[in-house]
């Protein structure tokens, strides 16, 4: 393909196919992405099911602008045997459910497979949900350079690629509590053995993950929901230590402006239910920083016994509190007989069942902390806010996030979570009154939770500015486009 355009030749736009996994932590960030992109001129297309298109309609219709534009391909929902409800990926109530979930990630690779057949000429990038680690055969089949995202913190990233590259529980004792140090980090780094990703006992989840990462390291670089003033030393150690190529653009919620469309993000065919909506109205009764935002995301739910703490640690903590309870999980079914009476309305509270709009709950000026499983988009969401967090990881790449937010920024309070394991697998209880303690502590009332807040609102600043033009993640995302335009420039079409 000659190219090189001649003074005065116009360059089509770039073009960039996104493929997100369909959970709705994976799809959600990956639209905002392409919408950063379109917002810069590039002309996207996101391949995904129906019902998950349903679920990013308000980001996609915010996107097509005169400047760039993002279009959706609908393939089907692979039939892996799942009932309609469970196909949004939210509240997958059974193991077999969550297993039959993770069978779509193989079954997309056939549409992939066609639609980069097709349409592989006019396309500059693909951006591949880390989890296809196929994609990356895929893409470079068809000279496409293939650009990985998997939707963690840098910091949580460096922690998997330490323990990849030399296994540090292998040489630890069996007991849980022992404490393991993650070699060649930027900081000391320790975690409880039983806080860790166990390859003996998950062996295919440690499978996968190396195959993930084999294929991240054949990738052409990676794109991260991060900035650099966020995590600077873990961009660098990427950079320089790991010798991958990098380009931190978030966060990519923040980039999304703000609006109706911001509230209807996420929920499926951008519905909120009246209980959603009428939390904003109670918020706005509420005084300033009164209020905790309880919400676990879309994957955790709590034992009958765990529901019930929660309920009295909210109560216990004196303080306003916004809970979500995801529809389907197991605290959805337990919550009505575990609460106290009057729960929670004679108890200062506000329960919102399934989703609730929680980038606009933790702008909202009421809103003075967050507890969080510190999946790596609600995180984010709350830095970009200014919100100070209690933090209770459960598993992935949670308790690496934990420690990045408590330890290495220093904005929130760890609710002193031990066990790495799924909602399907024992969690020791935590108790209402340790709960109650922490949301003190970062309320305020406790300990330097003014410090705390401080700094929470000095990285919010940080990350407003990274957005903007000229800041640090606007000028990665032009850097890739720089590059992409002159790869096609010189005609290259490898794929590595
Ligand atoms: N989310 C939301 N409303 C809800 C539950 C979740 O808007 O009721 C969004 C949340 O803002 C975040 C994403 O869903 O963008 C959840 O991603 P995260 O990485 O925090 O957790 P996961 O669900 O992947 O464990």
């Amino acid at each position: 393909a000659s190219m090189a355009p001649t003074k005065g030749d116009e360059q089509p736009p770039l073009r960039m196919l996104f493929f997100p996994f369909l959970l709705p932590g994976h799809l959600i960030p990956m639209a905002d992405m392409a919408a950063l992109f379109a917002a810069r001129g590039v002309r996207c297309t996101i391949l995904t099911t129906p019902l998950q298109a349903s679920t990013i309609r308000s980001i996609v219709d915010r996107a097509n602008t005169s400047l760039g534009s993002v279009d959706v391909v609908v393939v089907p929902f692979p039939d892996v045997g799942l009932p309609p409800s469970a196909e949004s990926g939210t509240g997958l109530t059974s193991k077999d459910y969550n297993d039959r979930f993770l069978q779509t990630a193989e079954l997309l690779r056939e549409p992939f497979r066609r639609f980069l057949s097709d349409h592989h000429a006019e396309i500059d990038a693909v951006v591949s949900d880390g989890i296809f680690h196929w994609s990356v055969d895929e893409a470079a089949e068809h000279g496409v350079p293939r650009i990985t995202f998997l939707g963690t913190s840098m910091f949580a990233r460096s922690c998997t690629e330490a323990m990849l590259r030399s296994n540090p529980l292998e040489a630890c004792s069996d007991d849980p509590a022992a404490v393991v140090s993650l070699p060649g980090l930027p900081h000391r780094v320790v975690e409880l053995r039983g806080q860790m990703m166990d390859p003996v006992k998950r062996p295919h989840e440690w499978a996968l993950f190396q195959l993930i990462h084999a294929a991240d390291r054949r990738s052409y670089g990676e794109l991260f929901n991060s900035f650099h003033e966020l995590e600077p030393a873990y961009a660098e150690h990427y950079r320089a230590t790991l010798h991958r190529r990098a380009w931190l653009v978030g966060p990519v919620a923040l980039a999304s402006g703000s609006g109706k469309d911001v509230a209807s993000r996420g929920a499926i065919a951008g519905t909120l239910s009246p209980e959603a909506i009428g939390c904003l109205r109670w918020l706005d009764k509420k005084p300033a920083s009164s209020v905790v935002y309880a919400s676990f995301g879309t994957m955790t739910s709590f034992s009958p016994e765990q529901t019930r703490e929660l309920a009295r640690g909210l109560d216990l903590s004196g303080k306003n509190f916004l809970w979500v309870i995801t529809n389907g999980s197991a605290a959805a079914a337990s919550v009505d007989i575990c609460m106290p009476d009057g729960f929670p309305t004679a108890h200062r509270g506000y329960v919102v069942h399934g989703w609730a709009p929680q980038v606009l709950i933790l702008n909202h000026p009421a809103v003075g902390g967050f507890m969080t499983h510190c999946g790596w988009n609600s995180t984010l969401e709350a830095v970009s806010a200014g919100v100070p967090m209690v933090t209770w990881p459960r598993y992935a790449d949670q308790f690496h996030n934990e420690k990045l937010v408590v330890e290495v920024l220093g904005v929130g309070v760890s609710v002193g979570a031990e066990d790495y394991a799924t909602w399907m697998e024992t969690h020791r209880v935590i108790t209402g009154q340790v709960i109650a303690e922490s949301i003190r502590k970062v309320m305020k009332e406790e300990g330097d939770g003014d410090m705390i807040r401080k700094r929470a609102e000095e990285l919010r600043d940080k990350a407003r500015a990274a957005v903007e033009k000229g800041g640090s993640s606007y000028d990665d995302v032009g850097q890739l486009m720089e590059e992409l335009i002159a790869r096609r420039c010189s005609g290259r079409k490898a794929g590595g």
